[in-house]
């Protein structure tokens, strides 16, 4: 028996509802703004949940969280409608300050049985070098958010809110130094760097000229191995992979 059959791989292009969870405005975009409109382009459902609002997010020292955060927002949200996606449900944690996984999984557990998607996409909490503590502690407590959500022991207030436990069918997640999933974004190339460019407090021009190469350099880098010009990765998890059969996981 090929243990891929027994634990098989899911289909992201597949998933009809999706939750992308990442720290800041901007991350969804950069890591899957192609693939997500890929998706909604096909009929999926995407919901975006940013943890934070990006208030930390300026080299301007005049500048207050709070403007920040209400530019953040907005350039957000038009990025989101630029994709196709219906809902954003901002978690509301400071930017700079997400805590620690076991106290941020709890409002991702209840977001998971209130959206009750297919799959979730998030970033990889395993990447070797990552230093930005908002994205290591997302990514760790969205995919232990992934395994408890089915747990009604877990959490239990959810149940008496009518938010019933739920199970994924599959975890994608984004800047993978491990993609067993590489997909071709040639038909939505355009909208991810328009959506991208929503983010206009992140990418002044100085920013993007250096940016940007780096960003379709690494796309290309990715297409070649599916002989597409660009595309977006992702390791792809069952929540078996993720806990009862994690030496599975080079499938
Ligand atoms: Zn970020």
């Amino acid at each position: 028996m090929n243990i891929k059959d027994l634990v098989p791989t899911p289909e992201l292009r597949r998933a009809r509802n999706v939750l992308v969870i990442f720290p800041h405005p901007d991350d969804a975009e950069l890591v899957a703004g192609g693939t997500v409109a890929l998706l909604t382009g096909e009929g999926a459902t995407v919901t975006y949940a940013p943890v934070t609002d990006g208030g930390m997010g300026s080299f301007d020292p005049r500048a207050s969280r709070e403007e920040v955060s209400r530019l953040r927002r907005k350039e957000q949200a038009e990025a989101a409608g630029i994709l196709g996606v219906s809902h954003i449900e901002w978690l509301g944690f400071e930017d700079g300050r997400v805590p620690e996984p076991e106290t941020l999984r709890k409002s991702m557990v209840s977001l998971i049985r209130r959206v009750r998607p297919d799959f979730v996409i998030t970033l990889d909490p395993w990447l070797p070098y990552e230093a930005h503590p908002d994205h290591r502690r997302t990514a760790m407590a969205a995919v232990e958010a992934c395994l408890f959500a089915p747990l009604p022991l877990a959490y239990p207030e959810d149940l008496d809110k009518g938010f019933l436990p739920w199970q994924v069918t599959g975890i994608a997640l984004a800047l993978s130094t491990h993609p067993n999933t590489f997909i071709n974004i040639e038909k939505t190339w355009d909208k991810k760097i328009q959506a991208i460019l929503c983010h206009r407090s992140q990418f002044p021009e100085e920013v993007w000229n250096t940016f940007f190469p780096y960003i379709l350099a690494k796309s290309q880098e990715y297409g070649k191995e599916i002989g597409a010009k660009v595309a977006e990765v992702f390791k792809v998890l069952s929540p078996t992979h993720l806990h009862v059969m994690v030496d599975t996981w080079r499938v």
